[in-house]
């Protein structure tokens, strides 16, 4: 769908996939204005194609464009554009078990200008890939850096957007995780380096002895993660304390250590739910173990969780939406 400053929204349309023609003084290339999101279909045994909370993804998408200057879409065309998309492409989406049709939408400016301003002119598109079960041999423990000289966002900054930007300053981290063998990197507060933010890709929650459940909270320099909502929902359902508060990292060591904290996972639209076994860093950190099974809540949560994505559980908080006719 195309985007002008005159004509707002139109000439919105399905063609084959294939690359973008872009000026080279495209804005999006220079100034990184651009955001996307992250979404699911899955199949259901009957045989019809559902996603989760697009209203939510919608949303977000709403946030991050008021905050990189870009316009917003309808939550009603947002959901729109994925069921023109299914309409064409609905047969990509698998059937095996836990696998889905990754969705991609994102909006970029394309106007043609060197300067710093939002541009007039901006595209959303929305591109699809079908995803393989994100653990094909069953659900095992990750291991974590934690990065001590890198922050992802600081205050006022761009946290809580899901912009290009924000990832590409977390790559070095990263890489920094790679190369210590672990699956992800998890971030400090850029002011204090004693909080817990989140990892690159997802959300963080503990499980305390005590039953009580905790994750940060949400502080404009961390992404209001879907699944984590989603996990926050059904921790309470059953009854659950769940706390949303600042973590000091020291928590978690000390947590950890003493049994006080039982389980740690992330969690995030690709991997739904995943156990955290270690967490390493600089100078010998090693928090936890990392051949410890994965913890009981973690996996009664991701089965729950995935139960209903893929319609084996009834969908109490109305959370799935029909994307075939
Ligand atoms: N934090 C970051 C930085 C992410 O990229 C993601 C993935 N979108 C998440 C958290 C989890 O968000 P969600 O549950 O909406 O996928």
């Amino acid at each position: 769908i195309d985007w002008t400053i005159e004509e707002g929204w139109h000439g919105a349309h399905v063609q084959p996939y294939g690359p973008l023609t872009l000026d080279p003084a495209a804005s999006v290339l220079h100034y990184g204005q651009e955001i996307f999101e992250g979404l699911k279909a899955y199949r259901h045994a009957d045989g019809s194609i559902w996603t989760f909370r697009p209203e939510a993804n919608a949303l977000r998408l709403q946030r991050s464009a008021r905050r990189m200057a870009l316009p917003e879409l309808s939550v009603p065309d947002f959901i729109e554009s994925i069921k023109q998309l299914i309409a064409v492409d609905g047969k990509w989406v698998p059937s095996a078990p836990e696998t889905s049709l990754y969705l991609r939408p994102f909006m970029i400016a394309n106007e043609t200008f060197l300067g710093v301003r939002a541009a007039h002119k901006v595209g959303y598109y929305l591109i699809a890939s079908p995803a393989g079960a994100y653990f094909a041999q069953g659900v095992a423990p990750v291991k974590i850096w934690l990065t001590t000289e890198y922050s992802r966002a600081g205050k006022g900054g761009t946290g809580s957007a899901k912009c290009g930007g924000n990832y590409a300053s977390s790559l070095t981290a990263q890489v920094e995780a790679y190369e210590n063998g672990c699956a992800q990197v998890l971030f400090l507060d850029s002011e204090t380096h004693t909080n817990v933010e989140e990892l690159g890709g997802m959300n963080v929650f503990f499980v305390r002895k005590d039953g009580k459940i905790v994750t940060p909270k949400l502080t404009g320099t961390i992404l209001e993660g879907i699944t984590r909502e989603s996990i926050i929902t059904l921790a309470k359902d059953r009854g659950l304390e769940v706390e949303e508060r600042t973590v000091p990292i020291s928590e978690w060591k000390e947590g950890v250590a003493s049994g006080q904290i039982t389980e740690v996972f992330a969690c995030g639209t690709a991997a739904v739910i995943t156990p955290i076994g270690q967490l390493i860093g600089a100078n010998g950190l090693a928090v936890g173990n990392p051949d410890a099974p994965a913890g009981e809540l973690t996996m009664s949560l991701r089965k729950e969780l995935t139960d209903i994505q893929y319609g084996r559980l009834p969908d109490r908080h109305g959370w799935m939406v029909k994307l075939d006719a």
